[in-house]
């Protein structure tokens, strides 16, 4: 596996196909409050890029163009945050998305459980290491042990996708998961303008 850093965005020869695995790490949990300090990309192929965001870095032209590629299909885990926080940040609204988080609630009804951790555990038999996710993305210059956490986080997400699906092939909810997948960056853009904890479906 080969992980590659890069400051303030991606090189605009780069290119992930026509699915590339994203994550952001951020200063915490408020998009509002918290800046967007990483995004991390992989094609699926065991290599990870990690763009390092300083906090007059959100030009980030070639990032950008890919969020908004509507030939790539961007695969989160819970892209409802990351979306929101690239909204907030590089003012780009990601899609088309899929989230391997909806899909195993979708698929996997059997169980409570639909963490990065377990899926990777469950369908992959991957332990994934968790320690490092309390830290200070925002430090000028990230230890081994970050960039290693980091780009763990979008190194499995092509290969559960494919297992998520043929579990939403197999129980008749692929169609409702592309619905729902399609709504997703909306979803995030209701938390942003204040809908995140009220359901607007709600009675
Ligand atoms: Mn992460």
């Amino acid at each position: 596996m080969a992980v590659t850093l890069h400051q303030g965005d991606i090189p605009a020869n780069l290119s992930f196909g026509s699915s590339v695995a994203i994550d952001t790490e951020t200063m915490g949990l408020k998009p509002v409050r918290d800046r967007l300090c990483l995004v991390q990309l992989s094609a699926g192929d065991g290599n990870a890029h990690i763009v390092q965001l300083q906090a007059d870095q959100y030009a980030a032209p070639n990032l950008r163009k890919l969020l908004a590629d509507p030939a790539v299909t961007k695969i989160f885990h819970f892209g409802r945050f990351d979306i929101a926080a690239m909204w907030m940040y590089l003012n780009v609204l990601t899609a088309p998305v899929y989230c391997t988080k909806m899909a195993s609630r979708l698929a996997r009804t059997f169980t409570q459980h639909h963490s990065l951790k377990t899926l990777c555990n469950e369908l992959l038999d991957v332990e994934l290491d968790k320690q490092q996710q309390t830290t200070d993305w925002g430090a000028a210059t990230l230890t081994p042990e970050q960039i290693q956490y980091a780009a763990s986080d979008v190194l499995y997400l092509h290969k559960l996708r494919t297992a998520l699906d043929v579990m939403l092939v197999r129980e008749g909810r692929m169609d409702l998961a592309k619905a729902c997948f399609s709504f997703l960056p909306s979803r995030a853009l209701l938390d942003v303008a204040g809908w995140g904890e009220e359901d607007i479906f709600a009675h």
